[in-house]
């Protein structure tokens, strides 16, 4: 059944915009030319899963583009059925509208489908950088956009094409590393998620991306300003224009021209090109010159751009002001996920009064369209379930795995100490040794992550276990006896995730008394000592690495703690190499910027290795 009327086609045929065979462009104009400016800022809107779960009739009354999962924002039944259940529901209502479009579901899948609690949970970012392995990047995304697109979402906010460049920053775990270029190889995340050929992305095991934070978010400077908050997060990026195409825009030049990003989101961050200190900030969320003048006009980026979350609502001025100010530099869709309603009713009234042109309203519409015609929506609106067997499964987390002992950076082995024989008397010490919750870090499970066992998966304990039969564990180092040939010592951080981690906001580079205590006692009384560090960024061990024999960073391994072990003991060769620089002190920060000489513990790229045995 036709669902427009008045475009002089014969009652009963297709229109163009129905027809799969219709190249995407011209399914785009004749679904724009139907559209009334109500159905076309309805698209421009997403909502929260929370806020529509509660009114769910906001679906069909706004023409809702589309719908997410904010961190932990996750259905009852949080099961891959439950998901896809869920996002069916809501699909139903947005295709009881007038035109039938379907609804857009996105989530920050950003190590796995990580909301989902029983998904393979990869590393962090910064541990899939430090395996310098392209390939497998892009297989670890492969699985992630299988296990979300058969749980009903079609879109994840991810990956971060953030560029590190201070560890003090909470997020660092969420980027590749410091060096643009390793971040721009990373980019293979996107082929993962995404697909290869165009058409991939209409198939049951592919999904948008979103390449964020648009740009400068690892990079901004440490707490010089009076009127944000004192903290790296959403803070200023200070630099000089070529500085920050070479150090920030160059892997977006990667996302779009190698792999055609589907969306981008910009960042909560500012950009001040003024040299010595704060001038005038400009929010990346109204940068016209970055959001439209680079963005869509010099790179040709033909996907959209979403806000982050409620961030329209950070720009001066009152909140018609704010929308209008995004919406003119060049935002495609916006994430109100509480005020969608109000976000549509002032859009609405900034077009009728004039202060945004139609014109930028069909662009931003079209954007969103093609992405839905891309994804195979109008064709298929529900979620096609057959992959959902593979949640979890067992080939899956093999994969992951190997990714966890990939990414293992083995930065100090005295004597060879590494690695261990099966045949020793283990010592195993440090809560983080047995925490599936603290090994997975923010984002898993809930939107800071926590302790505990909030995952199904295996902890490193398990994984030394798999290797040594002879293994002692005590949490809090209590009894290390000589009668052991080595102590293991998990040290490490406890879940955070975005401002909530960044030093100066609670959070130190410093290790904690605990983990100071457990590598005192284990090192002085056991022959052999080795540390291992379960962080999503390097923690300040200057004055306690004389103790150590061995020093491993393990990062944030996700679901499958055990594959840690896997190098330990030799199964595979330590080849992780350092994808940010490691510190002596936390006044080091930033160590790669400025004139300071640089002198870290260890450098950029360090990483031993081993022989397997
Ligand atoms: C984060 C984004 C995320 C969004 C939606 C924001 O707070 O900055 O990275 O995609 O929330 O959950």
């Amino acid at each position: 059944v036709a669902a427009g009327c008045g475009n002089g086609e014969e009652p009963g045929s297709t229109p163009p915009y129905l027809d799969s065979a219709a190249p995407v462009e011209r399914r785009v104009s004749d679904l724009l030319g139907r559209m009334t400016l109500e159905e076309k800022v309805g698209q421009m809107a997403q909502a929260d899963r929370s806020a529509v779960a509660k009114h769910p009739g906001m679906i069909t009354s706004l023409g809702l583009g589309s719908v997410l999962s904010g961190g932990g924002s996750v259905p009852a039944d949080n099961t891959p059925s439950g998901w896809a259940d869920m996002v069916d529901g809501f699909q139903s209502r947005a295709l009881a509208t007038r035109l039938k479009i379907p609804l857009l579901y996105g989530l920050d899948a950003v190590h796995g489908n990580n909301n989902l609690v029983g998904a393979t949970v990869f590393p962090h970012n910064i541990a899939m950088g430090a395996t310098r392995d392209p390939g497998l990047v892009r297989d670890a995304a492969r699985i992630t956009a299988l296990e979300t697109r058969t749980t009903g979402p079609q879109w994840v906010f991810a990956p971060c094409l953030c560029v590190s460049r201070d560890v003090r920053w909470g997020r660092t775990y969420e980027s590749f590393g410091e060096d643009p270029d390793l971040v721009a190889q990373m980019a293979t995340v996107l082929e993962g998620l995404q697909g290869k050929a165009p058409a991939d992305r209409a198939g049951p095991a592919h999904v948008l991306a979103t390449a964020k934070h648009f740009a400068g978010d690892g990079d901004t400077t440490y707490g010089t300003s009076t009127s944000f908050r004192y903290t790296v997060d959403q803070g200023i990026t200070i630099t000089d224009r070529a500085r920050f195409d070479e150090t920030n825009l160059a892997p977006y030049v990667t996302a779009v021209r190698t792999y055609d990003v589907g969306s981008i989101m910009p960042s909560y961050s500012s950009v001040d090109w003024t040299e010595d200190g704060v001038g005038n900030p400009v929010r990346m969320h109204a940068n016209t010159e970055l959001l439209t003048g680079f963005l869509k006009q010099e790179l040709g980026f033909e996907g959209f751009l979403v806000t982050d979350w409620e961030a329209v609502q950070q720009l001066p001025g009152d909140y018609a002001a704010q929308v209008r100010a995004a919406v003119n530099a060049g935002v495609d869709m916006f994430m109100e996920p509480s005020s969608a309603p109000e976000f549509v009713r002032t859009l609405l009234a900034e077009v009728r009064a004039g202060r945004v042109a139609p014109a930028r309203i069909d662009d931003a519409v079209g954007r969103i369209l093609a992405a839905k015609f891309e994804l195979g929506l109008f064709e298929h609106p529900f979620t096609n379930r057959g992959n959902i067997g593979a949640v979890g499964s067992p080939e899956h987390r093999a994969v992951a795995r190997r990714a966890v002992a990939a990414s293992q950076v083995l930065l100090k082995n005295d004597g060879d100490v590494l690695p261990l024989a099966a045949s020793q008397r283990v010592y195993v010490a440090g809560v983080n040794a047995d925490d599936l919750g603290n090994q997975a870090g923010g984002w898993t499970a809930t939107w800071q992550g926590a302790s505990g066992d909030t995952i199904p998966g295996t902890t490193i304990l398990e994984g030394i276990k798999e290797h040594a039969a002879r293994v002692t564990y005590s949490a809090d180092a209590s009894a290390p006896t000589g009668g052991h040939d080595v102590g293991v010592v998990v040290i490490g951080e406890t879940p955070y995730a975005e401002g909530v981690g960044d030093v100066g906001n609670g959070r130190t580079l410093n290790l904690s008394p605990a983990d100071q205590a457990n590598i005192d006692k284990v090192c002085a009384a056991i022959a052999t000592c080795v540390v291992l560090d379960v962080a999503g960024r390097p923690q300040i061990v200057t004055d306690q690495l004389t103790e150590m024999d061995a020093f491993v960073m393990a990062w944030l391994p996700g679901s499958e703690g055990a594959g840690v072990a896997d190098p330990l003991f030799g199964e595979v060769p330590y080849s992780g190499r350092l994808p940010v620089t490691w510190p002596r002190a936390e006044a080091q920060e930033p160590i790669n910027v400025g004139d300071q000489e640089y002198d870290p513990l260890f450098p950029y790229d360090h990483g031993l290795t081993t022989a397997r045995r």
